[in-house]
């Protein structure tokens, strides 16, 4: 790896999972195929014997050689990983909670082999408010995670249902961000994006995750909890594109008192999305739209990430390396900006070389 770099590479939306999960995973598509389509379209593809199949899912397990390797040779000082799309988030509540707990024991293993090379997530079951709220308490004061994923619906729900708030409150009471990560759209949703092949990361994700992100800034989510970080991948899934729109039909359907279920807010929607919520490159490896997250959002808040192993592309880290930008702010999108958000501590340049 260089180590003439003035700042280190923090990749922040690395996926890993472990064996028992994706074991899981073809129990249930073979038991339920028609269960949530984008899943059984998803997890059957990239759980089949396709060569693009077999090799992501090859790295995809891995905590150790393998990862390390391509890390090296893509420059890629540490990971922040968290457990693949979708999580524990597809299954039955009782699984879900036990394999939240399984994943993060496999996860925080890896971390203390690697602890220079590997940071981490929790993973969590929404479906058990509760127990996904005392599974983060657990993932970061017992295991040294340092926040948490959830993988947009779980089973079609969204967190701005107030149910499921008591996982807002544990994450601003430990001081952690939740990474707001793509799913496949939900069965109510996913019928027009399927038949075209356009439910996954090719534009689906996106679509899905950005909504379920205006849904907790509108439902006034960050009212309740002003200190609560999000991040999101992809460039904020869109969102930054769309301040202006979103603020002005935002404040004309509050003033004409349109929707039961659309309140004032205390600041107007773009304000929530420049100073609770961050995003990371992850999958975007294109200069025009990471200069302008930064020129929106601020160069503060947009943090690079790779998406690996299902974009792994090591050339893409020398579209980041040449972006035109100050040194200073190339370092606070490589590292400093991930130190801040995930309480990583300071690495310095030299220590994990
Ligand atoms: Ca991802």
């Amino acid at each position: 790896m260089p180590s003439s770099l003035p700042f280190l590479r923090i990749a922040a939306e690395e996926a890993f999972a472990p064996p028992e999960i994706l074991g899981q995973y073809r129990k249930l598509i073979a038991a339920e195929p028609s269960l949530d389509p984008g899943f059984t379209s998803l997890m059957g593809f990239y759980l089949g014997s396709s060569p693009r199949a077999v090799q992501v899912m090859s790295r995809m397990t891995d905590l150790g050689e393998i990862r390390l390797r391509d890390m090296d040779e893509t420059g890629i000082a540490r990971q922040i990983l968290s457990l693949t799309s979708p999580g524990v988030q597809i299954f039955d509540a009782a699984t879900a909670v036990s394999l939240a707990g399984l994943s993060n024991d496999y996860l925080a293993d890896g971390i203390r082999k690697h602890p220079d090379r590997f940071a981490g997530l929790a993973a969590i079951a929404p479906q058990t408010p509760a127990a996904a709220a005392k599974e983060l308490e657990r993932g970061v004061r017992r295991l040294g995670l340092k926040g948490a994923i959830v993988n947009s619906h779980t089973r079609g729900e969204y967190l701005d249902n107030p149910k499921f708030w008591e996982i807002f409150e544990a994450a601003a009471a430990l001081n952690v961000p939740i990474y707001l990560h793509p799913n496949t759209p939900p069965p109510a949703m996913i019928g027009p994006f399927l038949e075209r092949g356009l439910d996954g990361a090719i534009f689906g994700f996106a679509v899905e995750t950005a909504l379920h992100m205006l849904r907790i800034v509108v439902a006034g989510v960050f009212d309740r909890f002003p200190r609560l970080q999000i991040v999101l991948g992809h460039l904020g899934e869109a969102l930054p594109y769309w301040l202006f729109r979103i603020d002005f039909m935002h404040r004309a359907m509050v003033a004409a008192n349109r929707y039961p279920g659309v309140k004032k807010l205390e600041r107007k929607p773009s304000e929530y999305l420049k100073e609770n919520v961050c995003v990371t490159t992850s999958g975007m490896a294109w200069e025009p739209p990471i200069l302008y997250a930064q020129s929106v959002l601020g160069v503060d808040r947009v943090l690079y990430a790779m998406d690996y192993p299902y974009q792994f592309v090591p050339e893409e880290v020398k579209v980041t390396d040449g972006l035109p930008i100050s040194e200073a702010d190339k370092k606070k999108l490589y590292q400093t900006n991930a130190e801040r958000v995930f309480s990583l501590g300071s690495m310095g340049v030299e220590a994990s070389l």
